[in-house]
């Protein structure tokens, strides 16, 4: 079976990985230069599988004036008169409803423990590589509210607790009044993560990945998959699975397809570690920001800007820059070299990514992960790679049947 991958972030190489574990003949196709250059590349670097809660929220409606006038700092929704984005806002506000945010919550929940899993059997395949440069993850609680809600859960720990897991957190400036840990959850780079399972599949499983090809055209006979055509050559194929996050509209819309994805766009620092840089992962709920130990290097990344303007990025930077010193002057090198990073996330209105088959057949989506698609790449690729397995089989039972006959 001749598959095509499109798209090389943490969803395309995982997933292309899981098909190639299984024997398939698999390509890989993206526009960029090496793996994980779009919105994966130096993302917050969080495999999170314990707090997981969707965007669209009874709360995050009832905070929805703030963030439409751009009141909170954390998290700015900005109008826009574009059909795409009313059409999304639309369908984020049906989600908002309690019996909403639990069905998707549920559906996050389910995707992320089978992602925890399936990244365990990936690991068997390169224990050193993959292994988690930070260890463990603690949501800290600043606010009653917060503190309220996080008392109902089963991860919940005390203010001492909290110290304990994490020593360095004495150094943090701001209320901390207690929090979820999650033991399970970790940090590793998603550039480390994407290559190791490039190389592995290229040198196991003769996965081939083409780099610097714009992909330009899907390719459908009769209702069914051809292959694919970029700014360069045609690829043919039986199937090919759309990993495009953000940019695979373009690409849908000739088919009849239009999933709801949105940009949602993010920011980070990398920086130096220090001694006292601490090597649980840290959340900070209010202000929306993550930290976490990379070994050498410490990641800092935050903020949810829905429609921001080009030349107010360098600002959010400065103020995600100044907002972590002051919460935590201690966590790494602030007076070090610092990188900064922009990217967008794929966001569906109820935070659930769609991942099966499209209108056209042998034609797959696995895009829309928004703000936990690292966490969520291995699950989706199983579910991919367990779905073409079963299309496969009722192809060949279909074959068989008619040589029978
Ligand atoms: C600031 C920030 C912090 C985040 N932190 C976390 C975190 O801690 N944990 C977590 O789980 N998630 C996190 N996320 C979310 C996560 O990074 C994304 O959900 C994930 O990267 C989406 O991966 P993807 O493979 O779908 O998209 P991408 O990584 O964007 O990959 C899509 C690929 O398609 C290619 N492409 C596009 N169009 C074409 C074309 N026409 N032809 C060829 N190639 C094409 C692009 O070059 C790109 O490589 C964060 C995101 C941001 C922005």
């Amino acid at each position: 079976m001749k598959i095509c991958v499109l798209g090389a972030g943490v969803i395309g190489v995982s997933t292309a990985y899981a098909l190639g574990r299984l024997g398939h003949d698999v390509s890989v196709i993206d526009k960029a230069a090496d793996v994980s250059m779009g919105a994966s590349h130096a993302n917050g670097a969080q495999l999170s599988y314990s707090y997981i809660d969707p965007l669209a929220s009874p709360d995050t409606l009832r905070k929805l004036p703030t963030y439409l006038l751009g009141r909170d700092n954390a998290l700015q929704l900005k109008f826009k008169a574009d059909m795409a984005y009313m059409r999304w806002g639309m369908s984020f506000l049906r989600n908002c409803t309690s019996a909403r945010f639990d069905a998707n919550r549920k559906a996050r929940q389910a995707l992320a423990e089978l992602s925890s899993a399936a990244l365990e059997s990936f690991k068997l395949d390169a224990p050193s590589e993959l292994k988690p440069t930070g260890h463990g993850k603690l949501v800290l609680a600043q606010d009653t509210a917060d503190f309220d809600k996080m008392k109902q859960d089963d991860g919940f720990v005390s203010y001492e607790r909290c110290l304990e897991i994490e020593p360095s957190l004495t150094a943090w400036q701001g209320n901390i009044l207690g929090g979820i840990y999650a033991k399970q959850d970790y940090a590793l780079n998603p550039i480390t993560y994407c290559k190791t399972l490039k190389t592995l599949s290229e040198q196991k499983f003769g996965v081939t990945y083409y780099f610097g090809e714009i992909v330009s055209k899907i390719l459908s006979k009769n209702k069914r998959i051809a292959g694919i055509e970029t700014d360069q050559q045609y690829h043919a194929a039986d199937m090919v699975v759309v990993c495009l996050g953000n940019e695979a509209l373009p690409l849908l819309k000739p088919l009849g397809i239009a999933p709801r994805v949105y940009s949602a766009q993010g920011y980070s620092l990398t920086l130096k570690s220090k001694k006292s840089s601490p090597r649980t992962s840290v959340t900070d709920l209010k202000n929306k920001i993550v930290y976490a130990n990379l070994g050498q290097e410490f990641r800092i990344a935050g903020f949810v800007d829905v429609n921001q303007r080009p030349n107010n990025i360098e600002a959010r930077l400065e103020l995600l820059l100044q907002t972590a010193r002051k919460s935590w002057p201690d966590a790494a090198d602030f007076d070090g070299p610092i990188a900064k990073w922009t990217g967008a996330r794929p966001m569906m209105p109820s935070g659930v990514p769609v991942i099966g088959e499209a209108l056209v057949e042998g034609l797959y989506l696995n895009i829309g992960h928004g703000s936990l698609g690292y966490t969520f790449a291995a699950g989706s690729a199983m579910k991919i790679a367990n779905m073409i397995g079963h299309a496969q089989t009722n192809m060949m039972a279909k074959q068989g049947g008619h040589n029978a006959a």
